[in-house]
């Protein structure tokens, strides 16, 4: 996504943990703070958006100069797994990855409160269709995916199509040991 509202908004990139000032530049990662500059009325000042960005580029052959970020997930939502940051949006894109053998429906399972609920490994929930075989082989090549790319240790369980609850919005991703 191209930022395009330069003189309306005033975006800022901070550490979501210590809500430092994070340098806007390529491969920059951060918190997403807007404060707008042309409100009367409510103005939002340094609003934390929740939405953690990398910034994928800061000028753009279609003559645009301001920068783009891609979103890698919500703040809220964040785990940190051995001081690594692991969003549950990048874990079922990883597993959604694996399409048709699975179909990117998961539920992280936080069976104990954190930080202990947060240590290796993390206990992931994912449905596979009915038509995949071997499932130990799924499971270790999607574990494995889940290590290099995210760098965190998860341990799955492959679970039936439709074993996973259905959300009408915005699926849930985490259960938390309360709801456990
Ligand atoms: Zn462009």
């Amino acid at each position: 996504m191209h930022f395009i509202a330069q003189g309306l908004i005033h975006p800022e990139l901070i550490n979501p943990e210590t809500g430092e000032v994070v340098e806007i530049k390529v491969g920059a990662q951060g918190e997403l703070v807007c404060t707008s500059l042309d409100r009367d009325c409510i103005p939002l000042l340094r609003f934390r958006t929740r939405d953690h960005v990398i910034v994928t580029q800061t000028e753009c052959e279609c003559g645009r100069t301001s920068f783009g970020i891609r979103i890698i997930g919500r703040t809220d939502d964040m785990l940190i797994v051995r001081g690594v940051n692991v969003y549950p949006a990048a874990v079922r894109d990883v597993i959604a990855s694996f399409t048709p053998r699975t179909n990117g429906v998961i539920e992280i399972q936080l069976t104990r409160a954190p930080p202990a609920g947060w240590e290796p490994p993390i206990h992931i929930k994912a449905e596979v269709s009915a038509a995949t075989y071997s499932l130990e082989s799924l499971k270790q090549a999607i574990e494995a995916q889940l290590r290099e790319k995210l760098i965190f240790r998860g341990e799955l369980e492959l679970v039936p199509e439709g074993a996973l609850p259905r959300y009408e919005y915005k699926a849930k991703l985490v259960r938390k040991h309360s709801e456990a």
